[in-house]
């Protein structure tokens, strides 16, 4: 099964992505650091992004959504546990 559905929410640990190396990391932490800056919300230890967002991240890394999800798995940005959303989505 696939491993985001549009009900998954998407939670990035800030303190992981900040420990990665940047040329791995660099677009993404880029990316949820424009979002931090469109929010003003500078001081979290995790942002909530749009499911919309990770398909476009996944272009950025010529991915699947789905491999750029294992990705960020194994570099502790994500939780393999993720919180669904009830009420959102189909399936
Ligand atoms: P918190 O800030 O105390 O928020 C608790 C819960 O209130 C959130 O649970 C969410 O259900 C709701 N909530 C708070 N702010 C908003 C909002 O602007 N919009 C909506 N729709 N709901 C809101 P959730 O999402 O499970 O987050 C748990 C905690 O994780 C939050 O506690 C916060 O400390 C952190 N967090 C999650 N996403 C972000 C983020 O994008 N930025 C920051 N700075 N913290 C976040
Ligand atoms: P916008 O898309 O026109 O959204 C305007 C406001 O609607 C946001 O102000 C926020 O208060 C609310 N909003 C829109 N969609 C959601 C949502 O899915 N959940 C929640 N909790 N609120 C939502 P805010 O947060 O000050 O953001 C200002 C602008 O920054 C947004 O304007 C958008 O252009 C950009 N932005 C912020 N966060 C994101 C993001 O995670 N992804 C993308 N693609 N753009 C974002
Ligand atoms: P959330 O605030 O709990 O919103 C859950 C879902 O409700 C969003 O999933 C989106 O499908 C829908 N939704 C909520 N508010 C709006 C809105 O104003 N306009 C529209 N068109 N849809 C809305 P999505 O997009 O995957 O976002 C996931 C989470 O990312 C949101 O959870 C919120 O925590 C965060 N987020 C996304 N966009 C913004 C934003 O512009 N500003 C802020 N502050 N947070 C955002």
């Amino acid at each position: 099964s696939s491993a985001v559905t549009s009900s998954t929410k998407i939670v990035l640990n800030l303190e992981s992505l900040g420990s990665l190396p940047a040329d791995e990391a660099g677009p993404l932490a880029r990316y949820a650091s424009t979002i931090q800056a469109q929010r003003h919300d500078y001081n979290g230890k995790v942002l909530s992004i749009r499911a919309e967002d990770l398909k476009s991240l996944a272009i950025i890394y010529d991915m699947s959504p789905d491999e750029l999800t294992t990705r960020l798995i194994e570099w502790g940005v994500l939780s393999p546990g993720m919180e669904s959303v009830v009420g959102f989505g189909g399936d």
